[in-house]
């Protein structure tokens, strides 16, 4: 199964990320990701290049997140965190560009998302899948 969180909240993430002290939670806006899982699914990794908004200031970043699953533990891990100083509609025209242009093997419908795959195939023990996703 696909990992598209809707949300980063803040008490899954190891550090710090937001300035203001009210952020709780990162809705996120895009995301492209890279994600190894078994057969069962039952284990899971995965690699992605997200761009989320801190639900109360509005401050935009951009996360290097590792998602990593084992049976019932799940982890994220911040590795690489940066603000966005372009504004809210550069951000969104810039989104929507990148999204644009991966071409799908299919997609996907949820009720928030439109995922591309990009990229599947069988490898060792399990199977690899490269999809993006935007908020609607
Ligand atoms: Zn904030």
């Amino acid at each position: 199964m696909l990992y598209t969180p809707k949300y980063i909240l803040v008490a899954e993430l190891d550090k710090k990320v937001c300035e203001c002290s009210e952020c709780k939670k990162f809705r996120v806006l895009y995301n492209h990701s890279q994600m190894t899982e078994s057969q069962d699914e039952d284990i899971c990794d995965s690699t992605s290049d997200i761009i989320a908004v801190c639900s109360k200031c509005g401050r935009m970043y951009r996360f290097d997140m590792k998602y990593i699953k084992n049976g019932k533990d799940q982890k994220r891990t911040v590795s690489k965190v940066r603000e966005i100083s372009e504004t809210n509609s550069q951000v969104r025209e810039h989104i929507k560009r990148n999204y644009g242009s991966y071409e799908a093997l299919f997609t996907i419908r949820s009720e928030d998302f439109i995922t591309k795959i990009v990229e599947e195939k069988e490898v060792k023990d399990g199977k690899y899948t490269e999809y993006v996703y935007m908020e609607k």
